[in-house]
């Protein structure tokens, strides 16, 4: 299969472009090959978008969202498809794959939902016969530049929001993940959405995302990724007076206090912290654990970590796929090394996977550390992988103090059936996204979606708070006195 470019409506030629091999991470396969565009595509498709825009623009809302509904409709009849596509393009088990499709499906009609509301606000006027009210103004052409961990939902936390606002878009994916845009690409050709509404640009962060993030024409980047990358993004797109969206990297942990219920604890670690083979940006990298109750928590952690099954994410039995590629396999690697020589104790695991049947792969077994202590670079740098970290405290308060002492504040979580610990734990925990009784991962699409510190810049994905990305406020003023009236001033 060979994957193009999506401009103005048509699947363009690869003509001298070069191609990359996207492969099956559970074991090697090529799957297809993907273009490696240049500016000269970048420009192409933010020309179709601009040009698309102003007529998408004045598109009434209700009628964008219809074309939503389609997609919805369409995701859904290829639901199983897609999922399966998305485990051998991406890894993750088919379970989650699923997940996944389901969550672009809920985003579908959560904002077509948006197309009859998309409120903005009356108000009174401090002068007579004068009418106020504010309006949500879409930007223009949206450049959307996404990671390969959440190869569809998050395109769609994006796109979709943007779409039903009025604005075109440009999107970026993942080099290592192509083919979920692919299908996302021909999914909006066949519901017939007008020519230059999408336009999807394949290649490297540095070329083509560059180019985007110093097209003129692109108004908004909303940027999905790493901090390394977003940092640049930033720069960039600060120095341009651009609106800059980032959702970047995380350092999430666990609270487990003594009053909390152990053996629920262990489901939501386990699950929240070897899911999707520990690279989700909600991922639980830290347990911080109260000192009475740790050595029962060990115990079972251990004991319930017998049942996992590493391997292929179709095979349904698997319960941890393997990660994106020989790079991650070798990153995630280096910081259990790091961990060994900062004098943390290795529970369990620690090893990439090579011998058969794991040997075509990239797979590395869920890793517990023991004995962690917060400053640890261990427990401090996103690894992005199944390896996850215990810290012992003695109260409440040094709990969350630990929670807090990272530069990341994506997600976080406490295990505890004490309704004044919880409470004082979600006011205090400096993270976007809290769970109680509950793992760190798990979000659901029609609440904001980001975090605090170093994981954003003030933005966030999903929900209502979405809206706010791809819009711009406009205040009208209607006076219908007749005569001059100064605000302000002839206030009488
Ligand atoms: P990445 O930063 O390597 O890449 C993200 C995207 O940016 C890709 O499309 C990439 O090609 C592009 N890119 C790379 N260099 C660029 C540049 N110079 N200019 C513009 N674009 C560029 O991240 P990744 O490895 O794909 O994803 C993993 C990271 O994403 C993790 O840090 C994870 O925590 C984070 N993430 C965050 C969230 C969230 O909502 N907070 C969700 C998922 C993943």
């Amino acid at each position: 299969m060979n994957v193009k470019n999506f401009i103005n409506g048509c699947w363009t030629e690869l003509g001298d472009l070069q191609t990359m091999p996207v492969t099956n991470p559970a074991n090697g396969e090529v799957l297809a090959l993907a273009p490696l565009s240049t500016k000269r595509e970048v420009d192409e498709a933010v020309r179709s978008a601009k040009a698309a825009q102003k007529a998408w623009a004045l598109v009434p809302a209700p009628k964008r969202a219809d074309y939503l509904y389609e997609i919805g409709f369409k995701l859904k009849e290829k639901k199983e498809y897609l999922a399966r596509l998305l485990t051998q393009e991406m890894g993750k088990v088919i379970d989650e794959a699923r997940g996944e499709v389901q969550e672009g499906i809920d985003m579908a009609f959560y904002m077509a939902g948006e197309g009859r509301r998309l409120f903005g606000e009356t108000t009174p006027s401090e002068l007579s016969n004068k009418f106020a009210m504010s309006v949500r103004a879409p930007i223009g052409v949206a450049g959307l530049i996404t990671p390969w961990n959440f190869p569809i939902a998050i395109a769609t936390w994006k796109a979709f929001p943007a779409l039903v606002a009025g604005n075109t878009v440009v999107w970026k994916p993942s080099n290592e993940t192509p083919l979920m845009a692919y299908e996302l690409g021909k999914i909006c050709e066949e519901v017939g959405l007008p020519k230059g509404v999408v336009n999807i640009v394949f290649g490297t962060g540095p070329t083509v995302g560059t180019s985007m993030v110093e097209h003129p024409d692109i108004r908004v980047i909303s940027f999905t990724g790493s901090n390394a990358t977003g940092s640049k993004v930033a720069e960039l797109g600060g120095k341009l007076l651009k609106k800059v969206s980032l959702e970047m990297g995380g350092k999430n942990a666990v609270i487990v206090m003594d009053d909390g219920d152990i053996d629920l604890a262990v489901d939501g670690i386990l699950w929240s912290a070897f899911g999707t083979a520990g690279q989700r940006c909600t991922a639980c990298s830290r347990v911080i654990v109260h000192k009475d109750v740790k050595e029962a928590l060990q115990e079972k952690l251990l004991a319930a970590m017998d049942g996992l099954v590493i391997g292929d994410g179709l095979n349904p039995e698997t319960k941890i796929g393997p990660v994106i590629n020989r790079a991650a396999l070798e990153k995630i690697n280096h910081y259990v090394q790091i961990g060994k020589q900062e004098g943390a104790t290795l529970l369990t695991g620690g090893r990439m996977l090579t011998e058969p049947p794991y040997d075509q792969g990239f797979y590395y077994e869920p890793t517990i550390f023991t004995n962690v202590s917060p400053d640890m670079i261990l427990a401090q740098e996103e690894i992005f992988g199944p390896v996850v970290s215990i810290i012992e405290v003695g109260s409440l308060d040094e709990a969350i103090q630990v929670n807090n002492n990272v530069k990341f504040g994506l997600s976080s979580s406490i295990f505890s059936q004490d309704i004044n610990k919880i409470f004082k734990a979600q006011t205090l925990l400096d993270t976007g996204i809290v769970y109680v009784n509950a793992g760190t991962t798990g979000a659901e699409i029609h609440l904001p979606f980001g975090g605090t510190k170093g994981t954003g810049n003030g933005h966030r994905d999903s929900g209502q708070a979405a809206l706010d990305v791809y819009t711009e406020w406009k205040s009208i003023y209607v006076d219908f006195s007749g005569k001059l009236q100064r605000a302000q001033i002839d206030t009488q």
